[in-house]
């Protein structure tokens, strides 16, 4: 276990892209790596993904690991976790981040299993306890009441999967370089059962939310799935999204994506606008780190108008279609 040394980040990169959580492991992994007094190393798995290594250079990382080849072109959980867990116990890294997306969570709980160590799930915050080194994960737990601090004493490395948008993006430091160490795919090794038959992209009508710098958020007080048309008028009109509360999610007005919260998405716009929201602690969670929040609410005692930087008081079907009116 004491030989096990540097802080690891997956970059996540499919289709041609490196995922933006890459680049907020490496914030989140900076900090660890230099209270422990150790390197911050990427790991880079896929078909053609050396390309980024540069970027994650740039970004921070003092060591890449690839394992480029074209057996990684497509997502299968089992090849991806066998590499990475073979990796993992040539390399022994001391602590290993990972993005809680999709394809991360699935990822690093297998590679978890393979390896034979801990995971805490979903985490929000890292930190290095300074007394005996150890990675201390926070998530929320309990539907949000509570904040949980967890450690894995007894194996290596620690793992974590943190959520997207905890971290902001590392800062760019052009012409920084490092070193790119390559791992071989082993085709008698790295199998599985699964088959990749074809990808299909979700059929998303709008702006991706994490990327959305103006979110317009409809709740319960919208009313009717057909409320969202206008909401979404007013998005397209901002240039930005349409994301919900878990309400009308639950109501079947608007697609599970679209939620924003504790059991929903994270997000970080510079201005995130709440119609009808009452801005429970379990929406909260998901936007609370928004640069500017205004609510529009029936009710002057709502939560989120107490937290909210602009506090409109009327009725949605009012106020947004005057905000319609005023921006033409
Ligand atoms: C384990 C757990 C996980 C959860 N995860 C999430 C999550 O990820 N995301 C999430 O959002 N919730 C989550 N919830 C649910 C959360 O507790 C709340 O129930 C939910 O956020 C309420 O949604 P809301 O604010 O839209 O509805 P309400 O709380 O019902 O609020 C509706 C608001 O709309 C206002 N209003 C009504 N009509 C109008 C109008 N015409 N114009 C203006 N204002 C109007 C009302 O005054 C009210 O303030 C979770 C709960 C649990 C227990």
């Amino acid at each position: 276990m004491n030989d096990c040394k540097n802080v690891w980040i997956f970059a996540e990169a499919q289709r041609g892209k490196l995922s933006p959580t890459a680049l907020e492991l490496l914030t989140a992994g900076r900090q660890l790596a230099d209270d422990l007094g150790e390197k911050l190393c990427a790991v880079l798995l896929g078909y053609e993904v050396e390309k980024f290594a540069q970027d994650l250079f740039e970004h921070g990382a003092d060591v890449v690991y690839v394992c480029d080849d074209k057996a990684l072109e497509n997502y299968l959980d089992d090849v991806y976790a066998k590499v990475l867990a073979d990796m993992v116990q040539k390399y022994q890294p001391n602590k290993f981040l990972l993005p809680a997306t999709n394809l991360g969570r699935s990822l690093s709980a297998k590679t978890a299993i393979f390896v034979g160590t801990g995971l805490t799930a979903d985490a929000t915050e890292v930190v290095i306890n300074k007394a005996d080194g150890q990675l201390y994960a926070t998530r929320p737990t309990f539907g949000g009441n509570l904040m949980a601090t967890i450690t894995c004493t007894h194996t290596r490395p620690e793992m974590c999967s943190l959520r997207p948008m905890s971290y902001e993006k590392a800062p760019r430091q052009a012409g920084r370089t490092g070193e790119i160490v390559r791992f071989a795919f082993d085709p008698k090794k790295h199998t599985t059962l699964a088959k990749f038959v074809e990808f299909i992209k979700s059929q998303g009508d709008g702006m991706d939310l994490s990327e959305a710098e103006i979110i317009v958020a409809g709740g319960r007080g919208v009313g009717k799935a057909e409320g969202f048309e206008l909401l979404h008028k007013l998005a397209d009109r901002l240039g930005g999204a349409v994301a919900a509360s878990r309400a009308p999610v639950d109501s079947g007005w608007i697609d599970y994506r679209y939620q924003v919260g504790l059991t929903g998405r994270t997000v970080k716009p510079k201005v995130y606008i709440a119609c009808g929201i009452s801005g429970q602690i379990q929406h909260m969670a998901g936007m609370s780190g928004s640069d500017v929040i205004v609510a529009i609410n029936k009710d002057p005692e709502a939560p989120i108008m107490k937290v909210a930087n602009y506090a409109v008081q009327g009725d949605l079907y009012d106020v947004v279609p005057a905000m319609l009116e005023a921006l033409k």
